[in-house]
């Protein structure tokens, strides 16, 4: 594994965390998967810048890379991500690949793999207005915790882990094979152990020696603001807790957002109906309007017709990374008066004479009966 992370950037081994983050959005935006359309040379980039970024954001962890290369990483403790959410769960699959099992590695580190926590998922309803700004939720969840006990060592209270005898606390066995290729070592999880390299004499009594115990939890979720319904939130290390203080899993956070009354979300534009009637429409008019961020007021041209848009810019959904919003679209309605005075109807008619347009001559009988079965 010869790659230079900071090649892969494109930023010197000196480079800020700041210049680090701005390398990786404007890569991530041009090989983001949605768009290339699937160009798998374009995606397999992304997983390698994805991981890059990973690395080198973290100060652990770029210390860790910077002395001992990709290899120093792999398996180390804690190589959950930072707490903090990122999108997609594609940067998950790309850790496994590289940290997790796998051909390479070593049963050490298969042994800290299986004894990680396992990622838990749960739903979050949000509303319109949440899902805009971002917001600060709670999610009630059952999952492994901790045990209190033993602060997640699995030994009662008062004893201590012991160095385990049948692999001498290295966590591996060792093995002489014969193959077709000649004498080969393989290394293995210690069966008496399963690789932790200490036994315990006697277990914690609340978690049976797991060091975890499952526990209802209330957990603080940071919406950001401009996610969708079907957006999946990633909290790094905020799933179940480890076997015997190996790390946690990751939590996943589905969103679900409950449409607006008056307003429908179109990627970061948000398109709102106003019906105006023609006399508005004729003759201009200046209205208030409710937006997210309060009333405003919108300029009605004289003759506006019906189906015009009027863009309130920055009155839309915030997109997720940087500053910009996408933009309020008031679509007019002009609504035809459905149900006519005598006064009205006089007028239309006097109006429709001095525009010469031509309209049907109606007696009063027909009227009436025509508003009858209307209304
Ligand atoms: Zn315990
Ligand atoms: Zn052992």
């Amino acid at each position: 594994m010869g790659t230079d992370f900071y090649a892969l950037l494109g930023v010197g081994r000196n480079a800020t965390d700041d210049e680090i983050k701005r390398a990786y959005r404007k890569l991530a935006r041009q090989l983001h998967p949605d768009a290339n359309g699937g160009d798998v040379a374009a995606e397999s980039r992304f997983k390698e810048v994805a991981l890059a970024y990973e690395t080198l954001r973290d100060p652990e962890r770029r210390r860790r890379y910077d002395m001992f290369g990709p290899d120093g990483l792999r398996g180390a403790p804690g190589d959950g991500m930072d707490p903090g959410s990122i999108f997609g769960s594609g940067i998950g699959d790309i850790f496994d690949a590289f940290f997790g099992g796998g051909s390479a590695a070593t049963s050490w580190s298969h042994q800290q793999s299986s004894a990680r926590g396992e990622d838990a998922e749960v739903k979050l309803s949000i509303d319109f207005a949440e899902a805009v700004f971002g917001a600060k939720k709670q999610v009630r969840l059952r999952l492994a915790v901790v045990c209190d006990a033993c602060g997640g060592r699995g030994a009662r209270a008062g004893t201590a882990a012991a160095r385990c005898p049948d692999c001498s606390g290295s966590g591996q066995v060792r093995q002489l094979r014969r193959t077709m290729l000649g004498q080969m070592v393989t290394a293995s999880a210690c069966p008496r152990c399963q690789g932790f390299g200490e036994v315990i004499p006697s277990p914690c009594p609340a978690c049976s020696g797991d060091g975890r115990v499952r526990q209802d939890r209330s957990l603080d979720v940071d919406v950001p603001a401009g996610v969708d319904s079907g957006n999946t939130l990633r909290i790094s290390g905020r799933g179940a807790a480890g076997l015997r203080g190996a790390p946690p899993g990751d939590l996943y956070v589905h969103l679900d957002v409950s449409p607006h009354p008056s307003f429908v979300r179109s990627g970061f534009d948000i398109e709102h109906v106003m019906h105006i009637p023609m006399t508005q429409a004729a003759l201009g008019a200046r209205l208030s309007i409710e937006t997210l961020d309060g009333t405003e007021e919108i300029e009605v041209h004289p003759g506006t017709q019906s189906g015009t848009t009027i863009a309130l810019k920055g009155r839309g959904i915030p997109h997720l990374r940087g500053h910009r919003r996408g933009n309020l679209i008031v679509r007019i309605i002009v609504d035809t008066p459905l149900q006519l005075t005598k006064t009205e109807e006089e007028l239309l008619r006097r109006l429709a004479r001095e525009r010469s347009e031509e309209v049907p001559e109606l007696h009063e009988g027909i009227l009436s009966k025509l508003r009858s079965t209307r209304s």
